[in-house]
């Protein structure tokens, strides 16, 4: 019998990633800055230029809108009529962002699926009520889950019975994309934005020098491993320390579930971090390489040389593309290893 008692949970709301940035910058531009809690999260936008107010504005609604598109607990939201209904007809934003998700689904081998909601749900992340759940449940439940029961058909999402959607794993990319696009409409040519741990740069900073992003330490928060140079660019982590409980056989159970197994994925990575020019790609690809664990995630990385990653194991060993070691500027002393790219 498995124990099912835990001894502790864990939610870390806290962005994964720390932005760093001089003020000398706003000098030359008016900073603007905003704080927003929506999905789940806190997320701070921070543009410069004359009409930084305006766009923030803009950008808040549109994160409430999308919000209120993708939520998988708010009734009213395509996500959820979708998952009540079986079937539903949705806005463009939902049925490009499960299209796109879909086919993520299926390039990284189902190391991302969107229809993981059942078991995140029995294990107890979606309401913060965490157990480990007998195997016989799991497997009931994984006969649920797989993405292929998923079809976008127009405007119509159907899923197949008893399974669920859930865009957790790229709805912030997504978004982070949109808001970038809005931001250039009104005229923004240089703004960071960290939407809990996904954080998307446009352009560079004000002075011309590039945005400083932190890859946060995944076991000891404030502290970071390393900074990252980047415009124009997504840089997204999903670790195991942002959502977690530790069950009573003293392990550490996270919110990424593997979809082979129906378990937290516990592939030896503790943090990957994505950096690209699509946030939505970032996303998807972080929390799939995440599953992956380091050998298939270096292999898919050999074929994806649109994308960068910084893969941390659980010794707190690094594994970072020739593009990240590029603009990387580590923070102590690190057993670090090149993934070369034939
Ligand atoms: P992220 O923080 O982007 O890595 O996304 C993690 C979130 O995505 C979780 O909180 C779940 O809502 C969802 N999720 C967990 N495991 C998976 C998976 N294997 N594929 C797709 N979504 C997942
Ligand atoms: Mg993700």
């Amino acid at each position: 019998m498995r124990k099912k008692t835990i001894t502790g949970a864990f939610l870390c709301i806290a962005a994964a990633l720390t932005v760093f940035s001089s003020c000398s910058e706003s000098k030359s531009a008016q900073e603007h800055k905003k704080d927003v809690f929506a999905m789940d999260t806190y997320m701070s936008l921070k543009v410069y230029g004359e009409n930084g107010k305006e766009a923030l504005d803009a950008a808040e609604k549109e994160i409430q809108r999308l919000e209120g598109l993708f939520s998988v607990t708010d009734g009213k939201s395509d996500v959820s009529r979708i998952n009540l209904q079986g079937s539903a007809q949705v806005s463009e934003d939902t049925a490009e962002l499960i299209t796109a998700a879909l086919g993520y689904c299926k390039e990284t081998d189902v190391a991302l699926d969107i229809t993981v909601y059942p078991l995140l749900k029995e294990w107890g992340f979606t309401a913060g009520e965490y157990h480990i759940p007998d195997d016989a449940v799991i497997d009931g439940l994984l006969s649920s889950v797989g993405y292929d029961g998923v079809t976008v058909s127009d405007s119509t999402v159907t899923v197949r019975k008893g399974g669920a959607v859930d865009l957790g794993a790229v709805a912030k990319g997504y978004t982070g994309d949109r808001i970038c696009s809005l931001l250039k409409e009104k005229g923004i040519a240089s703004a960071l934005l960290n939407l809990g741990g996904n954080v998307q740069a446009v352009g560079k900073k004000p002075d011309g020098s590039p945005w400083r992003v932190g890859i946060e330490h995944p076991r000891d928060a404030g502290r970071v491993v390393c900074t990252l140079s980047v415009e124009d660019k997504a840089v997204v982590t999903s670790g195991d320390y942002e959502r977690y409980f530790i069950g009573e056989d003293g392990r550490r159970y996270c919110h990424i579930i593997d979809p082979e197994t129906g378990r937290p994925a516990d592939s030896g990575l503790i943090s990957v971090t994505v950096i690209g020019a699509s946030g939505v790609e970032c996303d998807a690809l972080s929390t799939a390489l995440f599953v992956m664990g380091r050998e298939r995630a270096e292999s898919f990385l050999q074929t994806h040389g649109n994308i960068d990653a910084v893969l941390i194991d659980r010794d707190m060993k690094i594994y970072m593309t020739e593009g990240a070691v590029a603009c990387a500027e580590m923070s102590g002393e690190y057993e670090n290893t090149v993934i070369k790219r034939q």
